[in-house]
């Protein structure tokens, strides 16, 4: 089972669900749980336990000079501005290249190479028994998220149950992650704001062909127009997290519900066993 949390903006709680469902379940079964969100990754503050690291590589052009003659195939065919072409040397900027490889092709000299180039990591660690952490990093100011999220996911690979945590919003990263997943849950809240990105997420998951269903967090009871809205594009409210001093008071400084507070073990596990349903309904 691979499924995801996502949602159409940031600040839903989005991690908070996908930290206590990756917890509540591993206390019966081996979990393995992938941040995605690699531009901010924070599940590592939930669990934290030491962690192995390996790069994450992406190939960009090097310019052999003395085969090169200047023609400027590589610039005009770059659409990334990752290349320009002066009259005695070409100029690579890698932060903008997007590694298609299409300027190694299209080069009649035979003049351009790829190299790797280091973006970011994944980090692995086991914060739990039953419990694996897998955390995708894009170093600062590098572009190619969906290249970090490919590696995490890939590590993850094989396992029979694997939580996603996505990017907030709707881009290209949380395609990445949903890419091959059987199910998804949408986290939102219940204000204008949380109705307008979560009918975009919807759209999304549906465009891929992905279950979703809602979680409805920090509700205040005044649900009705995003009740109304899943009922209408038939996606189930799967669980309502209501806005609570008391769950405050555990999830502020970085805590998990469904571990510190009686009775949210179960409703996390009854969560995932909802989404879960979700697929099965869809095949
Ligand atoms: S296409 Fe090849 S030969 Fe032409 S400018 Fe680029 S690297 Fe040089
Ligand atoms: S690999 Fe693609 S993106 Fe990178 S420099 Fe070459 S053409 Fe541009």
């Amino acid at each position: 089972m691979k499924l995801v949390v996502a949602s159409g903006k940031g600040g839903t709680g989005k991690s908070t669900v996908a930290a206590n469902v990756a917890y509540s379940l591993s206390r019966a079964r081996d979990v393995v749980l992938v941040d995605c969100d690699v531009e901010e990754p924070n599940l590592h503050l939930f669990f934290p336990a030491p962690a192995t690291e390996v790069p994450v590589t992406t190939p960009v052009p090097e310019i052999d000079a003395d085969r090169c003659t200047f023609c400027g195939e590589c610039g005009r065919f770059c659409r990334y501005g990752a290349l320009a072409v002066l009259k005695d040397r070409v100029l690579v900027f890698p932060e903008l290249c997007h590694s298609c490889g299409g300027c190694t092709l299209v080069c009649p000299q035979g003049a351009i190479r790829e190299t790797p180039r280091t973006i970011g990591s994944v980090r692995c660690s086991r914060p739990l028994p039953t419990l694996t952490l897998i955390s995708g990093v894009l170093n600062e100011g590098e572009v190619q998220a969906p290249a970090v999220i490919r590696k995490a996911k890939l590590l993850a690979e094989g396992h029979p149950l694997v939580l996603y945590d996505a990017s907030p919003g709707i881009a290209c990263p949380v395609i990445e992650t949903l890419e091959g997943c059987d199910a998804c849950i949408l986290v939102t809240e219940s204000t204008p704001f949380g109705l307008h990105d979560l009918r975009l997420a919807a759209e999304v998951a549906e465009k891929l062909g992905i279950s979703a269903g809602v979680v409805i967090n920090r509700s205040d009871g005044r649900d009705d127009p995003i009740v109304a809205f899943c009922r209408d594009h038939d996606l189930p409210v799967l669980m309502t997290i209501p806005f609570d001093r008391q769950i405050a008071a555990v999830q502020n400084p970085g805590g998990l519900i469904g571990r510190e507070l009686p009775g949210w073990e179960e409703r996390f596990v009854e969560l995932f066993r909802k989404a879960s349903a979700l697929q099965e309904v869809r095949s």
